[in-house]
């Protein structure tokens, strides 16, 4: 098993936040998808090379993210 980030992909508002703090540079803003706001959501773009850390949840200002170590 895996480490696993759940991102709720429609109370994430893009801001881009947890993209910049994210030590892997994993998280990407995904602009081929919109959410039910019509904002692009933020995505992992590579879950095997994630440690974890869980900084991107610490920095989403909307608790977007949830991170559960394997
Ligand atoms: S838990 Fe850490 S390594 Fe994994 S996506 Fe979030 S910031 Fe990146
Ligand atoms: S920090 Fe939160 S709201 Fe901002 S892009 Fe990342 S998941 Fe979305």
């Amino acid at each position: 098993m895996a480490n696993r980030v759940t991102i709720f992909e429609n109370v994430c508002k893009g801001c881009g936040l947890c993209t910049l703090v994210c030590p892997k540079k994993i998280m990407k803003i995904d602009k081929n998808r919109f959410n039910d706001k019509g904002y692009n959501p933020s995505a992992v773009t590579d879950i095997s090379q994630c440690i974890a850390c869980a900084m991107c949840a610490a920095m989403c200002p909307d608790s977007a993210i949830k991170v559960e170590k394997e």
